[in-house]
């Protein structure tokens, strides 16, 4: 090793250590360059069950070009839980809203049943504004994972009385048979207006207003793209857009196509595609706000892949394809995850899913 080498070494490793360093848990570390720009916001887009092949679909599927194909930096996620190597959307969510991986099912809460404060809890309690839209229920196992704390994800009665009291400034999606037709007999909807929310229940309302929202469209999945839902996610994205970004302190916003994996559980490549494709139209929109405001990290991943799903040929016909299905479950594979705006850059790589989270805390601290 030449001397030249060597003070190169020397200062690389003065620059290195010049770094600032963010301890995480499970022994690792998100080192963060003092350079990094930070986000004001974070839109974390949550495709369920999108692996690549899912998104290889929108390029063979959709007319023009894909929203996909707008980011420039890209990862791949490890996505196994606690419990098992394939994970299902509880703990696949869970791990992204908590940072901790824990058992599949689990909501909000740790391998012992330990409820672990959300990212949308810790944020709003530092003055952000929160919100929350899916394509399902608002209480199935993704969306309620971002503030929800309960052992089991059918618990839906249980999952619905943490709405009131979430902080979260926006939410749509389905799910209104939880608050008005319950078991217990409690009236969640006169709950929520009691805790100053508008509620809306017959269509997406044209604009926001000053109060929290709790839109419901559905009495519980929304429908299939296929049966009518149009523009639900894309509009109630923009919406929501409109409203959190009053706030002088940020935002954060989970996103989620729900039904990406339920075209997968289902094997119907069809329900599939038109579930993708809604989920991409939806990033173009996230993607537009960031880019004029400037101040907006955008992250699109997903909990896991489902249906093992491939765009093989057909025989030896190398020019058509056939979706196909290899399970009616989830699989193991790494799922991509895009990013793009201030910090985009620390998503490069590979890593475990809970780095997802750590990731954009880091972020988050000032
Ligand atoms: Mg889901
Ligand atoms: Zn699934």
């Amino acid at each position: 090793m030449n001397f030249r080498l060597l003070t190169l070494l020397f200062l690389f490793a003065v620059i290195s250590t010049s770094c600032v360093s963010v301890q995480v848990k499970d022994n690792t570390v998100s080192t963060i360059t003092s350079e990094i720009k930070k986000p004001k916001n974070i839109i974390l887009l949550i495709g369920d069950g999108m692996g690549l092949s899912q998104v290889s679909a929108a390029i063979y599927y959709k007319d023009g070009k894909p929203n996909f194909e707008r980011f420039n930096t890209i990862g791949l996620s490890k996505t196994s839980s606690a419990s098992d190597l394939i994970t299902d959307s509880a703990s696949g969510a869970t791990v992204f809203s908590t940072g901790v991986r824990t058992y599949n099912g689990a909501i909000g809460v740790d391998k012992d049943t330990i409820a672990i404060p959300t990212i949308i809890e810790q944020l709003s309690r530092r003055g952000l504004a929160t919100g929350i839209i899916s394509t399902s229920s608002i209480q199935h196992a993704t969306p309620a994972s971002f503030y929800a704390h309960v052992k089991s994800r059918r618990m839906y009665e249980e999952i619905t009385e943490f709405v009131p009291n979430s902080g979260v400034n926006f939410f749509a999606g389905g799910g209104l048979k939880f608050f008005n037709q319950r078991k217990d007999g409690k009236d969640l909807l006169a709950a929520m207006k009691a805790k100053d929310y508008e509620v809306s229940t017959g269509q997406l309302p044209q604009t926001t207003t000053s109060k929290n929202q709790l839109i419901l469209l559905a009495e519980d999945g929304m429908p299939k793209m296929s049966e009518g839902r149009g523009d639900f996610l894309l509009n109630a994205t923009k919406l929501a857009l409109e409203k959190l970004s009053q706030n002088e302190k940020g935002f954060f916003l989970m996103v989620e196509g729900s039904q990406i994996d339920w075209g997968g559980h289902d094997n119907d490549a069809d329900y599939l595609i038109k579930e993708l494709l809604d989920f991409d139209k939806t990033l173009g929109v996230a993607l537009d706000f960031a880019k004029q405001n400037g101040e907006t990290l955008i992250i699109v991943t997903s909990d896991h892949e489902t249906g093992g799903f491939t765009l093989a040929s057909v025989g030896s016909d190398y020019n058509k394809i056939k979706p196909s299905f290899s399970t009616p479950g989830h699989s193991a594979t790494m799922v991509p995850v895009f990013a793009e705006g201030p910090g985009a850059s620390l998503f490069n790589g590979i890593y475990e899913n809970h780095e997802i989270y750590h990731k954009m805390m880091a972020l988050f601290d000032k």
